[in-house]
């Protein structure tokens, strides 16, 4: 049952050009069979990101323009725009309300709504976005943007309330959760109440507080098997699961 041939593991976000060897990490990512989503901090990182994971099966480069870097990079909006047709994946986006970014957040706010609008014109687009401490005004902004229907979104280490991850599921919104998530006790319970058809796993390597290992593979089991943990599951069940939730997302 445990045939790495038929394993598949899933990190729905990580940064694979910010490891030390980015070519080395998509490789190795590829090697492994690891379905993997790699964000992007600005857009002028996306080209090269893009070719690397067009040569993989199992890897794919997200177009992103990361909320703390608004405040120097806004005007890479446009840059943005400019590939977004080349791309079905935009991240990492969204808002950080934290204490060191929340100068910029205006700008933030400005620059995600225009990134929603021009996914929802678009259509088809899956997003990764980040929602530091304003879980309400990201869904908020998200639901007046980016309609059901119009684009899918998948909320990276979601640290909202309850209520709020709720109204996300409810909204149709996915949720990728990492190993230091599961090491919270008030993050556990929140997961635990997520319909299950909604999770994916991710890393976001390199930021992650979990100790990267050599492996890929072995840097997305602790999620996994928290989950399996939680939801009183096979890791085998836990694995499909995941890979149904990928295919739904995608599909
Ligand atoms: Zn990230």
């Amino acid at each position: 049952m445990t045939d790495r041939r038929t394993t598949r593991l899933i990190d729905f976000h990580c940064h694979l050009d910010l490891y030390p060897d980015h070519a080395a990490a998509v490789a190795q990512r590829e090697r492994e069979r690891v379905f993997t989503l790699t964000v992007t901090t600005t857009p002028k990182a996306f080209p090269r990101n893009k070719e690397l994971a067009d040569r993989t099966k199992y890897v794919r480069a997200a177009l992103g323009l990361h909320p703390q870097l608004v405040a120097d990079r806004a005007e890479e909006l446009s840059v943005w725009k400019e590939y977004l047709p080349t791309t079905r994946y935009v991240g990492e986006v969204g808002l950080d309300a934290g204490r060191r970014f929340y100068g910029s957040f205006d700008r933030q706010k400005a620059v995600f709504a225009e990134i929603l609008s021009a996914c929802a014109t678009a259509g088809d687009k899956i997003l990764s976005v980040h929602s530091v401490r304003c879980a309400k005004v990201v869904l908020d902004m998200i639901e007046a943007r980016l309609p059901i229907g119009t684009g899918r979104v998948v909320l990276h280490w979601f640290t909202g309330s309850a209520a709020e991850a709720r109204r996300a599921a409810e909204m149709g919104c996915y949720f990728s959760i990492n190993a230091a998530m599961m090491a919270n006790d008030r993050s556990v319970k929140i997961v635990g109440s997520l319909p299950k058809d909604r999770i994916l796993t991710e890393t976001d390597g390199p930021f992650t507080h979990q100790e990267l290992t050599d492996r890929a593979s072995a840097d997305v089991m602790p999620a996994r098997d928290s989950l399996a943990n939680l939801f009183g599951m096979e890791r085998e069940g836990m694995d499909s699961l995941l890979i149904d939730n990928l295919k739904a997302l995608l599909s």
